[in-house]
């Protein structure tokens, strides 16, 4: 039988990393058994739902390389065939119709609440006869439709993650709520836990991968799968995201959405990387450096934590900084130059940019360090106070001259490493110079600091450039 997996986000927000990383698990253990991975979109929260979050977290799986199957589902296309299963339930007498107003349900709940009880309906219209019904529908009383839960009763399933979870009946909140309210014989919009049953059961899916919050709900849903007689797929709980003290992962945290990680700066593949990493401990993984296709074949759900997954900062940087050093230097030039168009800056051929690249990589962290990390090359730094020092109290006036001297003397075009490292040692030897001296005076001109990256790798970009005659006669100036 063919394997099946979903996602199925509800588009009341932007994709959120714990989507996501479900999102991730399910499409990892799809690959690895050799299933589909397939998406429904559940918006049938008509207040909450819009099309712009349909598209951003189509968009952003698609950016983490998370591709779907088969074309999503929408759960709001499928109402009338959640309704047709309503009503098959109430003709067996599995639901029934519930008239309790909305001033009735506080007043118990205040009463339960008084009695230190957890919330819990009491199922008081179970048995109404046909004429209480009817009293109640001439009244303009509004109803929705409850599943039976019996109190005795016991659920267990073999959670692919957690093991053996069981559940009582007694501890479901009282007899389930299937619609929203309607008036007088309609069915009201169908709810979570009827919609997702019936659809589930419908896309044939075969490993059902959620979030922990979702435990209590798959108690509810395996006793509606068992009244409509369905096939019950497994069930495995992923463990929550936390934040350092925690707490599980929100706003508060600055993380958001997948799209801030991407605006942050971060690859695609390293985030991917990390949230498989984020609850999942292999039993064997020779690095955590690995793409999805490479973790897709060792991943299992068995591997995949109980406890709360807590979210690093300094790791995901880390992750990140490996993949930007490890990436192919033409496509990180690629994605880089995107940024400096962002600034306006133009590189003087295709060969310097990549050049200018391999000299920063090592330095970034993130995709927008490439900014400040670069700016010097596009834009003239200020000469800071520690660079002013330098120069005044090393006569670096003497030793910026000899190399603007020797520059104009030799009248090359540019000038490469290898030259750059004989103008140092000669003018040093020739003028008992410190190396060290004229090569710090040098990096003031350049950087207007006595930090940067490497000296004669960065020379060879600024005289290809033409600015490195234009640096050492501006910092003269200011000598
Ligand atoms: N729409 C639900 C959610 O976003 C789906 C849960 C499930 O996977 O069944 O939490």
């Amino acid at each position: 039988m063919e394997k099946r997996l979903r996602l199925a986000p509800s588009p009341t927000g932007l994709l959120h990393i714990g989507t996501a990383r479900t999102a991730l698990f399910n499409w990892l253990y799809a690959q690895k058994i050799g299933g589909k991975f397939l998406i429904r979109i559940e918006d049938t929260d008509f207040l909450r739902s819009k099309s712009e979050y349909t598209k951003n977290i189509l968009e952003g799986l698609k950016w983490l390389g998370l591709k779907w199957d088969e074309e999503p589902i929408k759960q709001s296309d499928r109402i009338s065939i959640h309704k047709k299963y309503i009503k098959k339930l109430l003709e067996c007498g599995t639901a029934y119709r519930c008239f309790t107003t909305e001033n009735e349900i506080s007043e118990l709940r205040e009463e339960q609440k008084k009695k230190g009880l957890p919330p819990k309906h009491d199922n008081r219209h179970r048995n109404l006869s046909k004429e209480k019904i009817e009293t109640f529908i001439s009244q303009g009383r509004t109803s929705v439709i409850r599943f039976k839960i019996e109190e005795k009763i016991q659920i267990s399933w073999e959670d692919q993650i957690r093991g053996k979870i069981k559940w009582q009946g007694k501890d479901l909140g009282g007899d389930l709520v299937l619609s929203r309210r309607a008036i007088g014989y309609e069915i009201g919009d169908p709810l979570y836990n009827l919609a997702v049953v019936v659809d589930d059961n419908f896309m044939n899916i075969t490993h059902v991968v959620r979030g922990e919050d979702h435990i209590s709900n798959t108690a509810k849903q395996i006793l509606i799968y068992k009244a409509l007689d369905f096939k019950l797929p497994t069930f495995s709980h992923t463990p929550l995201i936390l934040n350092s003290e925690g707490k599980k992962l929100s706003k508060r945290d600055c993380v958001t959405s997948i799209d801030e990680f991407r605006d942050m700066g971060y690859l695609p593949e390293a985030l991917a990387n990390y949230m498989a990493f984020l609850g999942w401990s292999p039993k064997s993984a020779e690095s955590e450096i690995l793409s999805l296709d490479e973790i897709s074949k060792i991943f299992d759900l068995s591997d995949v934590n109980k406890a709360g997954a807590k979210f690093s900062w300094e790791k995901l940087n880390w992750i990140n900084s490996q993949y930007i050093k490890n990436m192919e230097s033409v496509k990180l030039s690629e994605i880089i130059r995107r940024c400096w168009d962002n600034m306006g800056w133009e590189p003087p051929s295709e060969e310097w940019a990549i050049k200018l690249v391999i000299l920063i990589k090592d330095s970034m962290t993130l995709l927008k360090d490439a900014i400040d990390e670069s700016k010097p090359f596009f834009l003239l730094p200020p000469i800071q106070k520690e660079g002013q020092d330098f120069l005044e109290n090393n006569h670096s006036k003497t030793s910026l001259k000899l190399i603007l001297n020797y520059l104009i003397k030799q009248n090359t075009a540019t000038l490469d490493k290898e030259e750059a490292k004989e103008i140092i040692n000669e003018i040093s030897k020739i003028h008992n110079i410190k190396k060290g001296i004229l090569m710090k005076s040098l990096r003031v001109a350049f950087f207007g600091s006595l930090s940067g990256p490497d000296l004669i790798q960065s020379w060879e970009l600024f005289s290809e450039s033409k600015s490195d005659i234009l640096r050492i006669e501006r910092c003269l100036k200011s000598i």
